[in-house]
């Protein structure tokens, strides 16, 4: 079932039925599985009684987007071919900025239908398509378990005002998504599209930035995705409460790349995990629901959460920054230092480490990676900046809301005041006596020497 909440008219122009086919405009939901635009636009092609066209537009001008988030991508986008033309449904994929490609091929459709992106980025694309458009445009929002305007109007404070919010509207959302009939083939249309199969060939033609490379550890594309879904329930669900925090082991789901890629559905991981027994559920449900959502109502209805002073941060957490901007730092490095991980303390050397080698830093590294950059910098603007663009360059979840949202909680958002101390003031303060008294860090330090042996 697709709900009307999910659905909103992005212009106020009617279909245009002299044209010949429908377009799906798919941008943050790259799948087929689970992908509420996609099964719209089918129905809408049986209900005009037009086949349907899905584009794709490559740009490499993506933002801090590097070789190994467009690996991740293309290799997504690839199993997205193969199932679409098993459907029916052609695939037609362009290296140009994804805006314009879609008007250009727009031009002869019917309705355009789009998926939503939460980021300024993504919301800039639809609103030039939009403006420019001949014929309807519909966005479509499936990478949400509650679309976000129905969990709330607002930006709210922090995971406890948003969860009973959340929680009253789920039994409305977590419902399963058929997949519905294609009744008219799409598959004889001829468009210029580029060869997935040669994924090099495409990168070589791309101006990104080569330096941060392909990991070995992630393939994208929702059969991994459902893979890694699967061995997760099987294997790491029943400890996730109780180890999902030690980074030496891995019981986290590793899902954050796909989601961040679209490449799985949100609500086809809640259903699966929703069908699992005990306690482990709910915790799981807690992160892949509530903080997830509250990352992405926090983009939605504040602008400006890529820059430290334009974050809205809580009063409280402003203020005592600023109290204490004057502070002496023990410790100050550049950019480069820390992208370098050089700085003297061998544990936040090794999270930067694991973060550059294998594209996904440990949740509970994260925390301490983010806080202790605020530490180390001469003002929080500076810290905001140098933990933003890390994440967003060697994260393959990066350039997310929850890595905009991860950040600036480690400045106070969604958090509460606690002790005062140097530099923190009262914003949360994390140690490397915390790691040791919850870890054996250590060993922590012994796995990521090893993946760089082994990486060298
Ligand atoms: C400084 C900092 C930066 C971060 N950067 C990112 C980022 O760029 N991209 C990103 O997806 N997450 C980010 N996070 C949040 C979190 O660390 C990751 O979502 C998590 O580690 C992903 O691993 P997983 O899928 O194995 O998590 P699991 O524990 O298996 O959780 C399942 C899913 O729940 C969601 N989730 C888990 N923890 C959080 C959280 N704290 N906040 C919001 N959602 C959560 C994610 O979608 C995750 O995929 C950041 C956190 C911090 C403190």
């Amino acid at each position: 079932m697709i709900h009307s909440e999910r659905i909103q008219k992005l212009n106020n122009l009617p279909v245009n039925n002299t044209s010949n086919f429908i377009v799906y405009w798919m941008q943050s939901s790259s799948r087929t599985e689970f992908n509420h635009a996609l099964e719209y636009a089918i129905e809408k092609s049986n209900e005009i009684q037009k086949p349907l066209i899905v584009f794709y537009g490559l740009t490499d001008s993506f933002p801090e987007a590097t070789e190994r988030h467009y690996y991740f991508l293309l290799e997504g986008l690839q199993e997205v071919e193969s199932n679409l033309i098993k459907r029916g449904i052609k695939f037609v994929v362009q290296k140009i900025s994804p805006e314009i490609g879609a008007f250009e091929i727009a031009k002869d459709a019917a309705l355009v239908v789009v998926d939503r992106g939460y980021l300024n980025i993504e919301r800039k694309w639809r609103q030039f398509l939009s403006g420019k458009l001949d014929c309807s445009l519909i966005q479509v929002e499936s990478n949400v378990v509650v679309p976000v305007e129905d969990a709330s109007d607002k930006e709210e404070f922090a995971a406890y005002t948003i969860r009973p919010k959340i929680n009253k509207k789920l039994n409305k959302y977590l419902v399963p998504l058929n997949k519905r009939k294609v009744n008219f083939s799409s598959n004889d249309y001829d468009f210029t599209t580029l060869n997935l199969l040669d994924l090099n060939n495409i990168l070589n033609e791309f101006n990104i930035d080569k330096t941060v490379k392909k990991v070995s550890g992630f393939t994208g594309g929702y059969s991994k995705a459902k893979l890694n879904l699967q061995e997760f329930i099987s294997g790491k669900l029943e400890k996730y409460e109780t180890m999902r925090n030690n980074p030496v082991y891995d019981y986290q789901s590793n899902l954050s790349p796909f989601l961040h890629f679209g490449q799985i559905s949100p609500l086809e991981i809640a259903l699966e995990i929703s069908k699992t027994e005990g306690q482990a559920k709910k915790n799981y449900l807690e992160q892949l629901i509530i903080r997830r959502e509250l990352s992405i109502n926090f983009i939605t209805y504040n602008l400006g959460y890529d820059n430290y002073n334009t974050l809205n941060n809580p009063r409280w957490a402003e203020q005592t920054l600023e109290d204490h901007i004057k502070d002496k730092r023990e410790y100050v490095y550049s950019l480069e230092e820390f992208e370098q991980a050089k700085t003297h303390d061998s544990y936040w050397n090794a999270a930067q480490n694991e973060m550059v080698i294998t594209g996904k830093m440990h949740n509970y590294m994260r925390m301490y990676w983010g806080k202790k950059i605020l530490e180390w910098t001469e003002t929080p603007e500076l810290a905001y900046k140098i933990a933003i663009n890390l994440n967003n360059k060697y994260e393959l979840d990066g350039r997310d809301p929850n890595g905009y949202t991860g950040v600036a909680w480690c400045f106070g958002k969604h958090d509460r005041p606690w002790k005062e101390r140097p530099i923190f003031g009262k914003v949360r303060y994390m140690n490397a006596n915390g790691l040791r008294r919850k870890f054996d860090v250590e060993k922590y330090v012994m796995k990521i020497k090893n993946l760089d042996i082994y990486n060298n």
